[in-house]
């Protein structure tokens, strides 16, 4: 596979092939950003998406009037592609909480909140999990407690693991709103600003040096009636909405990138297969079958996207093979390039070890494995 290669050529229609080029001209002309010394990466991928947002990259098939382009999803993941064969960071991760919002918000939300969010002058994150209340979501105990008018109401309470609450603006904030009621049916989500009275974010290094990780404190905090996203008690939907999209296999930019590593793991054992264990050429065979699994797959959910189906609970599937396939594809290339740990200050090493979190974010490893027993396969829990 070359540089300019991709996994997901569909054969493409005139208009996507226009789209690759007119991508690869304006990527010629607006080189890709270095990540400077010390810059924390969360403002680094900031830079990023501002710039692929000024050149109309951001937001493919979200509908124009909420400042997206109004394609497709095949043209969305064309961008991505394309970004990948070239070692580009990824499309802003905002894609599953935009589908959240264009789903769950008001019109006049969705107009107001969208563009921004697209153009990245708001930033958002994601406040779903607790120290409580991680795989066991519906069990959240922050409390958004209405007032006595009905005008606005008081939030109190913790969330963890919140990537880059630090650098942002929203935040996609689930409470409950009451505590008699069954748990699915009784969580709310918010369009929370995060520079509001009583919030508070406290970073935590994680052991890659990143400060991604923030814990989110909720004290008092006063939140208006209209930053309420859908109804009370849409909360669970709106988050079931948000993993699916967040699991589903069609972020394909990371797709192109294993085909690039995988190559130059071919290239090793082409040279050198003769100075390398047995074992490790399997290896390598291995992380080839999970590629061309992974892509099949992205083919397959891209089709069904064209054909207006939405993502749902077989996007742990997906997650599942993403995981399996990137973890051995970063295992196998510490044993094949072991000289990759310290290349780029340590690049591969840093992706390394990022990969081992791919089996907890989003929904761990054994809570895909219970989706699929209980919603794709139909087991009950005595089975
Ligand atoms: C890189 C990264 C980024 C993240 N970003 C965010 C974010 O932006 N916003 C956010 O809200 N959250 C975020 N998270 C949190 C993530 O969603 C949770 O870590 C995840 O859902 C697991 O919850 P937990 O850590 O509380 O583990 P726990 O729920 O305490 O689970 C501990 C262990 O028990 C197992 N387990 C639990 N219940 C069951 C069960 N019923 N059956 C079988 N096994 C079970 C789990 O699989 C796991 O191995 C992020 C996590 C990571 C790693």
């Amino acid at each position: 596979m070359t540089d300019h290669d991709v996994p997901l050529d569909f054969g493409d229609p005139a208009d996507l092939d226009t789209l690759r080029r007119e991508l690869r001209a304006w990527l010629a002309e607006h080189p890709l950003p270095r990540r400077r010394h010390g810059e924390p990466m969360a403002e680094f991928l900031h830079r990023w998406h501002r710039q692929l947002h000024s050149g109309g990259w951001v937001g493919l098939d979200v509908p124009e009037r909420y400042g997206g382009r109004g394609l497709t999803a095949l043209h969305q993941v064309a961008v991505s592609d394309e970004l990948g064969a070239c070692r580009a960071p990824g499309v802003p991760r905002i894609g599953y909480l935009a589908h959240a919002l264009l789903e769950f918000c008001s019109e006049e939300q969705r107009a107001r909140l969208l563009p921004r969010m697209l153009s990245g002058d708001d930033v958002w994150c994601q406040g779903f999990s607790e120290p409580g209340a991680g795989s066991d979501l519906a069990g959240m105990s922050t409390y958004a407690r209405r007032s006595a008018d009905g005008g606005h109401y008081l939030v109190n309470g913790q969330k963890l693991w919140t990537s880059y609450a630090q650098y942002s603006d929203y935040c996609l904030l689930l409470a409950r709103t009451d505590r008699a009621a069954p748990a699915h049916s009784s969580i709310t989500a918010f369009a929370l600003p995060l520079n509001r009275a009583g919030v508070t974010v406290r970073p935590l290094r994680a052991a890659n040096g990143d400060d991604e990780f923030c814990e989110l404190f909720l004290d008092d905090v006063r939140v208006a009636v209209d930053e309420r996203v859908g109804a009370e008690g849409d909360g669970w939907p709106l988050a079931m909405t948000t993993v699916n999209y967040e699991r589903n296999a069609l972020d394909t930019g990371h797709l192109s990138k294993y085909g690039l590593l995988l190559e130059r793991l071919r290239r090793q054992l082409r040279e050198h297969r003769g100075a390398l264990p047995d074992g490790l050429v399997s290896a390598v065979g291995r992380c080839v079958v999970d590629y061309q699994v992974l892509v099949a797959h992205a083919r397959r959910r891209t089709a069904e996207r064209l054909a207006g189906r939405a993502a749902g609970p077989e996007s742990s599937v997906d997650k599942l093979l993403m995981t399996r396939a990137e973890q051995r594809l970063y295992e196998t290339a510490l044993a094949v390039l072991p000289e990759e740990l310290h290349r780029d200050g340590g690049a591969v090493y840093g992706e390394y070890l990022y990969s081992r979190a791919a089996s907890v974010y989003g929904g761990t490893s054994q809570i895909q494995r219970n989706i699929i027993a209980k919603r794709l396969l139909h087991l009950s829990s005595a089975s």
